[in-house]
């Protein structure tokens, strides 16, 4: 049977660009369908304004740093309006590039909505398509429970694009999202709170690295509240009022939800088509993106496995290597190095200390505490955290975490380090970086007692 395109893609975010040009490259004839922006969550509202506005909010800190190396700062303010126009520009000229990309591979882009309506077809904006194999790369959409009067509540899409700057914030939820636009805001100069329900923030992570920024972020004047939750949400006079667990309430400008993200699989038709999903309604697929229909794959966060934009983009790379270039590759999942843009940052690779000790049992760990020298003029109690688990039959770092500056540019060579499966022993024998932050994890060697 002769198909429309050898490769239909749903979705132009990070996954489905990379395979769309990959599989193209391989002399795939190539569709990719996008019902909002080429770039996707990452690049439109995601990771890229994300760091941008991270950017943005440091220099509240950077310039009180300043006057302690000798520099007289005059009267300073934050323009949200100024900046705003700026990062959208920025976030223009990248959906550009993006867009050029896909033509440059020769991959044929269509602004709409595709729904999948058999094996080999799908349906846009009431037209239908064939294709040899389709690929769902439709990613995730923040979930809000159901709370009375959510609707007042805005998710992470709306934050990037504020009129104003809201004063009082209230973000509710503990993990990345949540944590990184407290920090946004509160560097901007808004008062925020953050709401989580649980024991700790940053579930998942490494126990010290969690308590330590809940404590640098409290030291820093956000106000981090755990074992909290909102059962109500009121707008009275222009402001919303949340009614708490333990019956308090908290006023705010604006309250941010960030409790997770969900795979975008809604009247996609893949039921109909055949395709199975979990109960999430993530698309299940195999090591390859597979899904039980032979002829639709699916990556990155439409599959529910990592979040993560680097993923989903060696998954993509992946499956065009699978099924346009005759290479069967199944991407990794282990040992991935992940960053949090919370302030102070934390950068993570490997298991946490209980995870690898639930794994290994017998482990050594190695943490080191120290004050960042950047910090020592500039009056800040800031400090930086280094950690490092050692399986010890093998003596092979099996985690390492760091939370302080420049924390996520560090992680990334401890990275590929913990991903060779390097030991120890193989750490201390390389020379240190000398005056870094960085050189700690060469330099540790005291494990701690058990
Ligand atoms: P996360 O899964 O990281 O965190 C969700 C948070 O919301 C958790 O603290 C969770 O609590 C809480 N939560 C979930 N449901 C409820 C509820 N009904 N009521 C109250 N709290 C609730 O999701 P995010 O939304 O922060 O981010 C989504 C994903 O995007 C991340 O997991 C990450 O993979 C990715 N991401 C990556 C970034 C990076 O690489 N720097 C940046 C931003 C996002 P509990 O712990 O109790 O379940």
């Amino acid at each position: 049977m002769e198909f429309d395109y050898d490769l239909f893609v749903i979705g132009a975010g990070s996954g489905g660009v990379r395979a769309s040009r990959i599989a193209a490259s391989f002399g795939a004839r190539v569709a990719v369908a996008e019902e909002y922006r080429v770039g996707g969550t990452c690049v439109i509202r995601g990771c890229v304004p994300k760091k941008l506005m991270v950017y943005a909010s440091h220099f509240a800190d950077d310039l009180e740093l300043a006057r302690g190396f000798g520099w007289s700062v005059g009267e300073t303010a934050f323009d949200w309006k100024a900046f705003i126009a700026r990062k959208d520009a920025e976030i223009d000229r990248l959906n550009g590039l993006y867009i050029n990309t896909l033509e440059g591979a020769g991959v044929e882009l269509i602004n709409g909505s595709a729904v999948v309506s058999g094996p080999n077809s799908v349906k846009v904006d009431g037209r239908e398509i064939t294709a040899k194999t389709i690929l769902v790369a439709s990613g995730g959409w923040p979930h809000m429970p159901d709370v009375p009067g959510i609707e007042h509540a805005i998710t992470s899409n709306e934050a990037f694009h504020l009129e104003e700057q809201p004063k009082r914030v209230v973000i509710v939820g503990g993990g990345y999202i949540a944590v990184e636009f407290a920090g946004i805001f509160h560097g901007m100069g808004s008062d925020v709170t953050l709401l989580y329900r649980g024991e700790q923030i940053m579930r998942g992570f490494d126990d010290d690295l969690r308590d330590r920024l809940a404590d640098e972020m409290r030291r820093k004047g956000i106000e981090t509240r755990v074992g909290t939750n909102v059962t109500r949400i009121e707008k009275r006079d222009g402001n919303v009022r949340l009614t708490l667990t333990d019956g308090s309430e908290v006023e705010a400008d604006t309250v941010m939800y960030a409790t997770g993200r969900v795979p975008n699989t809604r009247g996609l038709g893949l039921e109909d088509a055949g395709v199975d999903l979990a109960q999430g309604g993530a698309v299940k697929v195999d090591a390859y993106g597979k899904t039980n229909v032979d002829s639709i794959y699916a990556v990155g966060d439409v599959t529910d496995r990592v979040q993560l934009t680097p993923v989903a983009i060696k998954e993509g790379h992946a499956f065009a290597l699978t099924v346009f270039a005759d290479t069967p590759t199944a991407p990794e999942h282990d040992a991935i190095p992940t960053a949090v843009f919370s302030q102070p940052p934390i950068g993570t690779v490997g298991l946490s200390e209980s995870d690898a000790k639930a794994k290994y049992g017998d482990i050594e760990v190695y943490t080191s505490d120290f004050k960042p020298m950047k910090h020592t003029l500039g009056g800040s109690d800031e400090r930086a955290f280094t950690k490092m688990i050692v399986d010890k039959s093998t003596g092979k770092v099996v985690g390492a975490h760091m939370i302080g500056a420049d924390a996520a540019e560090i992680i990334q060579g401890i990275g590929i380090a913990v991903k060779a499966g390097l030991t120890k022993v193989q750490f201390d024998a390389t020379v240190a970086v000398h005056p870094s932050s960085a050189e700690e994890f060469v330099l540790m060697r005291t494990p701690r007692a058990s």
